[in-house]
Formats: C-alpha cells, structure tokens, sequence
C-alpha cells in the first residue's frame, strides 16, 4: 500500500498549504478535504481511458502556453505552480517545463492575442495564476489591457480558498485597475473548504466590484451526494458567489477513484432542482475534446 501511495506521490507529490490542513477534520481518513490532497494507493490503477492528456490541451495550444478551444476566450498557462496538488487535477501530467512563465513566454502570448480581434475574454488560468507576484501579474493585466478587442480579464484560481490571505490589497488593485471587467471563477468542492478566512477574502473581492463564480469537480466520497452539493452551493450564494459548473471528472490517469458515473451526477443535480434555488444549481458539465463548449449534461 504505502509504495503504491508512494508511486502517485512522486508523479505529482503531496502539497497542502497549512490554511487547508486547519481545515481538515484531525482523525477522521473520510474527510473530504483530506481525500482532495492524500495520495490513495488507488492512483497507481490506470484503467482503460484514463489518459495523460485527457482534455488534449497539447493540440489547441496557439502559442507555448495560450490556449484557445471556444470562440471569444483564450487561455493562458500563465504558471505551472499551484498552491496545492488535487490529487484529481487534469492537469497532473501536464508538460508545464515546456511553457515556464518566463517574461519572453509571457509577451509572445500577448502579441498573439493583439494580433485577434476575435478574442474578447482572456483567462489567466495554470496552474494557478495567482503563485505568481502582483507586480508580474500587474505589469501582464496592463499589457492586456491595451488590447482595445479585450473586454475580461478572468482569473481560475484556487488560491482564495487555498491561501485566504493571498487576496491583498496588490492584488485587488491590478484585477480592478483596468477597463476589462474582472471575473474570478473560484473553485472549492466542499463546504468545508469555506471557513470565516475564505469569506473574508470572497468578501473583499466583491466588495471592490469583480464578478465570483465557483467551479467545482464532482468527486466520489467527497462531493457525490445531494447534502454536500446541497451545502456546498448554498454556503457559496451566501458568500457572493455563484456556482458556474459542477465538472464531471475528467479522465486523468492516477484518478479513477475519483469517477462518479454521470448517471448518479444527474441524479444528484435533479435533487438539487428539486431543493435549492434555480440560481444555486451549477451547471453539470463535461469536457470532450473537440467540441466547442462545455457540454452541458444536466
Ligand atoms: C473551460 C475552458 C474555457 C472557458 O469556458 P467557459 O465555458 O467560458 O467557462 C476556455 N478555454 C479553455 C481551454 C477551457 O478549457
Ligand atoms: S489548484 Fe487546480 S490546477 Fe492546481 S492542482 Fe488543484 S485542480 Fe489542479
């Protein structure tokens, strides 16, 4: 058991800020919290279809690390470093030496996006974008910013959820110190992760006017029931923020013990029409290769 953990852990290791860890109920190897981080025995199984490159990034790259899948958006691999490693990450195997963040990387992506007037929404994505210093990620924002076709600037980031106090003064002023209109797409999975810190930031986030939405993964024992995504997307509208997509997982090799089957997860979103808000219910999406959107599955 330990040298198959073992195997999973060196592949992508362990790696949890002590913000979280606080989080993490001491004694109990069912938290869900735990499960998102603990490298299980079962990431050494790698059934049939459970690939390296699962949403096959490596092919929509437009420059090393801009991607563009969807109409109006491009994506920016802005980092490889996150501030934590979700054991379910998609991106676990992705070649991220391939595109450091160097200034050179950086400045080409900007140059591409400058060059098409079709692209109206940037996202900076990773990884998470927000490892990186305020005076880097201010210096990009205004470099994006005077792009006259660019309207977003959208962050994915973990980090307000991770590292609550990551949300600084710095930062709040480089996000909202533009004319692009700021969006924050979160992401927690459990209502646990959402303690008073967390508020806190969300708070701060808008209260200075960015737009926060949360997505999460639907993820077996931590997530999979009506109660926790009941919980976990009512505790995100009282915080301001709404819940965008409940992804399906997808299929990363190290993961399959992750897998809900999408039956059970539209069993589940149907509950929660039946209970919460419409506006409290994520969408229920999936990413397939090849398609122009997220496909939406309840
Ligand atoms: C998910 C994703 C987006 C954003 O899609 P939305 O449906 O607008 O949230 C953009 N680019 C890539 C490559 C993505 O994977
Ligand atoms: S924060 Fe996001 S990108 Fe980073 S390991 Fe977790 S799921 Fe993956």
């Amino acid at each position: 058991m330990a040298s198959q953990a073992a195997v999973g852990a060196s592949d992508f290791p362990v790696f949890v800020p002590p913000s979280y860890l606080r989080r993490i109920e001491p004694g109990n190897p069912a938290d869900p919290l735990l499960l998102q981080v603990w490298p299980a025995a079962a990431e050494a199984e790698s059934p049939a279809g459970f690939t390296d490159d699962p949403v096959e990034d490596a092919s929509f790259a437009l420059r090393p690390g801009l991607l563009q899948k969807y109409a109006g958006r491009a994506l920016m691999v802005v980092t490889g470093a996150c501030a934590i490693h979700c054991r379910y990450c998609f991106r676990r195997h992705f070649p991220y030496d391939e595109t450091p963040p160097s200034e050179r990387v950086w400045d080409a992506a900007v140059e591409a996006l400058r060059e098409d007037a079709t692209i109206e929404e940037i996202i900076l994505s990773g990884g998470d974008p927000l490892t990186v210093t305020d005076p880097r990620l201010a210096r990009l924002a205004e470099q994006l910013a005077e792009i006259p076709h660019l309207r977003r600037l959208r962050i994915h980031t973990r980090l307000p959820v991770m590292i609550p106090s990551r949300v600084n003064d710095e930062l709040l002023s480089w996000l909202t110190g533009t004319a692009l209109t700021p969006v924050m797409v979160i992401h927690a999975n459990h209502a646990q992760e959402l303690d008073d810190e967390v508020a806190a930031a969300l708070r701060r986030l808008k209260e200075a006017g960015v737009l926060l939405l949360n997505q999460a993964v639907l993820l077996r024992r931590v997530n999979d029931t009506v109660d926790a995504q009941a919980d976990l997307n009512l505790r995100l509208i009282d915080l301001g923020v709404t819940p965008y997509y409940l992804h399906q997982l997808d299929r990363v090799r190290g993961a399959a013990h992750f897998e809900v089957s999408t039956e059970r997860g539209r069993e589940i979103i149907a509950e929660l029409r039946r209970r919460l808000p419409g506006y409290a219910v994520p969408q229920y999406v999936q990413e397939q290769p090849g398609v122009a959107h997220k496909v939406v599955l309840a």
